[in-house]
């Protein structure tokens, strides 16, 4: 079994409120280092608040939560953000890089300036090395071609594809993918999901909202459903797609 201190997320009665609506319950979740976990699930079942809450985008109301190593535990009535709060939320931020389903490219940026700018702004890496590392990611995703091309003027594949570059450029130790597909019309789903192979196929941690429940059945090492903001299966994808719980069945059904 796998304790929490070898495990890259740790996640420990972990709930979420926004003002009324109690969005998460108490999730208790570990993901091992190098492990892929797809998290499934209805729609407001509360997968991409978890994301967030992974990187802390959202801050948890209450619970305790573990990324590579950084602890942060949160409290309903918890005092303002303190110095020690806001640096451990800046190293969870630089340990994970999110991929968001509506690629939140910059428009006004390059293929390549795109891939480059977390590199000068964050790591602080002069201009020409920084082009030098976002070539060669775009390499990594074929697209090489496009490196001084507008995000405008990309397919949705390709511009997922930057966006993956750029989250990788930033050498993070757990990567969050929130729908990465969902935007793509299903003949592009597939140039993505195969560089999320790729990627997961070099070790990296991930975690992945998805609806594409072959690729879960593929490439999950844990399958976790969610149902009104709890988790109500975690295990391998197997006894997930065998389950006989009513509601899995009926998810898959309408689903598959
Ligand atoms: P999923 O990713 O499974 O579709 P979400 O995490 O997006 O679910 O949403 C879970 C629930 O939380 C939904 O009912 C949604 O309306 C609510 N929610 C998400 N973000 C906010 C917010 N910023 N303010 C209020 N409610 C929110």
């Amino acid at each position: 079994m796998t304790g929490p201190a070898e495990c890259a997320v740790s996640i420990r009665g972990l709930s979420k409120r926004f003002d009324t609506a109690h969005v998460l319950h108490d999730i208790d979740l570990d993901v091992a280092a190098g492990h892929v976990v797809v998290l499934v699930g209805p729609s407001g079942s509360g997968k991409t608040t978890l994301l967030r809450s992974i990187n802390l985008l959202e801050r948890p109301t209450t619970g305790r939560l573990t990324v590579g190593g950084t602890t942060l535990s949160f409290a309903p009535a918890g005092p303002a953000i303190t110095r020690t709060e806001a640096a451990a939320i800046r190293e969870v931020r630089l340990k994970t890089a999110m991929v968001f389903q509506a690629f939140n490219l910059f428009p006004h940026m390059t293929a390549l300036a795109n891939v480059a700018e977390g590199l000068i702004s964050v790591k602080q890496m002069a201009k020409p090395a920084a082009h030098v590392q976002a070539m060669s990611l775009l390499q990594r995703m074929s697209l090489v071609d496009k490196a001084n091309a507008f995000p405008a003027t990309l397919s949705g594949g390709q511009k997922q594809r930057v966006a993956i570059a750029r989250a990788l450029a930033m050498r993070p130790q757990i990567m969050l993918f929130d729908e990465p597909t969902s935007a793509l019309d299903p003949e592009l789903r597939s140039e993505v999901l195969s560089v999320l192979r790729d990627i997961a196929a070099g070790g990296m941690t991930m975690l992945v909202v998805t609806h594409e429940m072959a690729f879960a059945r593929e490439i999950a090492d844990q399958v976790v459903f969610m149902e009104a903001g709890r988790i109500r299966f975690a295990g391998p994808p197997d006894a997930f797609f065998r389950s006989d719980d009513p509601r899995i069945v009926r998810f898959l059904s309408a689903i598959l």
